[in-house]
């Protein structure tokens, strides 16, 4: 694969659709993977606007690395893939290799993302949403205000208020720029069950000088 010679959202998607996904999903840690189009819709607006071309990512809770490989694929210099569960960091070192992503374009931070202290120019997540354990989004919302400049983030269309709340109050500009279904197909979440469309917001919120 080579890298960021991708031209457009569609293409981007179709190629991260090609992702090994969790295979033993963990449910206190709310392991769902981002699917593909919603993922090339929120990298897709951050390429747009200039946050990821040549820039220092931080793809925060990476899981199999979805948002990060994304990146790269866009032409990010340097990706951080922060996670703390050691199954998933094999699977992403799989993606990275199928890939073929460059070993320098890459560090894999197996850790707390509270742990995390790079310094980055954006910040890409899917947090937990926070449906096993109430906020376990926070310390996400907190690491990315601490180190990024532009943050692109996924939730939960219920967590509107809240978060828009919560970068304003930090400093930050916020934008919601994309609402609509994910399909969460899932063992854990829903028992009765196996797959839940929910409703999902993209927001983007920029440091204010
Ligand atoms: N970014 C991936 C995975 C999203 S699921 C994607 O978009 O597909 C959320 C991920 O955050 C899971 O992989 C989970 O293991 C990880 N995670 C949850 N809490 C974490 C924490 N406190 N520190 C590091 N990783 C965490």
């Amino acid at each position: 694969m080579k890298l960021s010679t991708i031209s457009s959202k569609k293409k981007l998607a179709i190629l991260l659709s090609k992702l090994e996904t969790f295979s033993n999903p963990k449910l206190h840690l709310e392991q769902y993977p981002t699917d593909p189009n919603i993922a090339s819709e929120l990298l897709w607006k951050a390429y747009l606007e200039g946050n990821i071309s040549d820039k220092i990512i931080a793809d925060l809770g990476a899981g199999t690395g979805i948002l990060g490989i994304g990146a790269l694929l866009l032409g990010s210099r340097k990706v951080f893939f922060v996670e703390k569960d050691n199954e998933a960091i094999e699977i992403l070192r799989k993606n990275l290799q199928d890939f073929k992503v460059p070993g320098e374009s890459f560090e894999i931070e197996l850790m707390d993302i509270s742990e995390f202290t790079e310094m980055v120019d954006t910040v890409v997540f899917n947090p937990p949403f926070g449906i096993q354990k109430k906020y376990s989004d926070r310390p996400f919302l907190e690491k990315s205000v601490e180190i990024g400049n532009a943050i692109y983030l996924i939730h939960n269309a219920g967590a509107e208020e809240y978060l828009v709340n919560f970068y304003e109050n930090n400093g930050f500009k916020v934008e919601i720029f994309y609402r609509g279904k994910m399909l969460i197909r899932n063992q854990y979440f829903f028992h009765e069950r196996e797959k839940q469309w929910i409703n999902v917001i993209l927001l983007k919120a920029i440091k204010e000088k």
